[in-house]
């Protein structure tokens, strides 16, 4: 099979989080000579599959096979491929089942390789991701099989193919404060305190404020306050309470103890208290590591395009993987139209994303 065969049979294969159309049963018989795991959890669907062919580093490529429903707004039936002017239309075209069927393929052609080469597939990443890939890195840390190097091949591209890969992602921490004051009449403001005042004086020198600088990866760690309410809706009582939320998009130069530092800097005069939930951790990978250089040169060679090194954009299954103390980078064709009705990726795209992967394993 070629690599645009494959990505339309499993274009084909309807797969829901958290199912998977049966992609994973024909991956693990199309990888011939290879060992697969299957390491189902509930109704989540995984496999890993690998193969040793020599000493050197294990070198991974990762990404699920589950899409978000097609929902409404389509010219043609989402999951019953359509071509039209070089480009495939259909709910997965870019995320991600290109970057699926472009490493199945590399990876099918792969006849010699200095080290261990493997998949990591999930039906759960577009879902709640507890039953995913945390649970196959789990059984790869038990059985000794955790890879050296990884790529998630999310759509990571900007405008032209090539153009970006995603070597790290920025944290999400989310915060809510309560302010308590003393509700009163608002015509004695002197025997109440007011909680909205209170805040005012400080509220300026905290929305919208840098928490670091950024660095070469990351874009400055910024507190943005989502939601402020106070009050009942009438002009005669000064409230009792104030509720603050707010996020920040941190690098790993900011965490949540510098967060809480920043809040207490401010609100220390009030009685406050803060509650902060943290959905996801900062990672990057170095760009002197074997999989950034490598990819950098496979990518160029094959698009003559040089690819910038981003953090941007929400999150993905690699914030699972890089703590795990494995070398994690993205790399996909171009992100314009995921999650969108008439979801479509070029031909070209994914033959060049085939070729960079080829070309990858072979100089690794
Ligand atoms: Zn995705």
């Amino acid at each position: 099979m070629k690599v645009i065969e494959l990505f339309i049979d499993l274009l084909e294969r309807k797969s829901e989080t958290p199912t998977d159309g049966g992609a994973l049963k024909f991956i693990a018989e199309y990888l011939e000579g290879y060992t697969a795991l299957v390491i189902n959890r509930e109704e989540v669907q995984n496999l890993f599959i690998y193969k040793k062919f020599g000493e050197g580093e294990h070198l991974c490529f990762a990404g699920h096979v589950d899409v978000v429903p097609a929902g409404d707004g389509w010219d043609t039936d989402p999951y019953k491929v359509v071509e039209k002017d070089g480009y495939i239309y259909a709910r997965g075209a870019q995320d991600m089942k290109s970057g699926l069927a472009a490493f199945i393929q590399a990876v099918a052609d792969t006849k010699t390789f200095n080290g261990t080469l493997s998949l990591l597939l999930t039906s759960d990443e577009e879902g709640p991701a507890k039953n995913g890939t945390v649970k196959v890195l789990e059984v790869l840390k038990e059985k000794n099989l955790m890879p050296d190097a990884c790529i998630v091949a999310e759509p990571t591209c900007e405008k032209v193919f090539g153009d970006a890969m995603k070597v790290g992602r920025r944290g999400s921490i989310n915060g809510y404060v309560e302010i308590l004051g003393k509700q009163g009449h608002a015509a004695y403001p002197e025997k109440a305190t007011n909680p909205i005042h209170q805040l005012s004086h400080e509220l300026g020198k905290m929305a919208g404020v840098n928490l670091d600088n950024g660095d070469e990866y990351f874009s400055p760690s910024q507190f943005v306050v989502t939601d402020i309410r106070s009050g009942m809706q009438v002009t005669n009582v000064s409230p009792g309470k104030l509720n603050m939320m707010f996020n920040v998009r941190n690098s790993t130069k900011t965490d949540q103890a510098s967060v809480e530092a920043f809040v207490e800097a401010h609100l220390k005069e009030m009685n406050y208290s803060l509650r902060l939930d943290q959905s996801a951790y900062p990672f990057v990978t170095d760009s002197n590591t074997h999989i950034v250089r490598n990819l950098d040169k496979a990518i160029e060679k094959v698009t003559g395009v040089v690819p910038k090194h981003s953090t941007a954009g929400g999150t993905s299954d690699a914030r699972f993987i890089a703590p795990c103390g494995v070398d994690v980078v993205e790399f996909g064709v171009i992100n314009d139209t995921i999650h969108a009705p008439n979801e479509r990726t070029s031909k070209a795209e994914v033959e060049k994303l085939y070729a960079v992967f080829r070309e990858l394993i072979d100089t690794f």
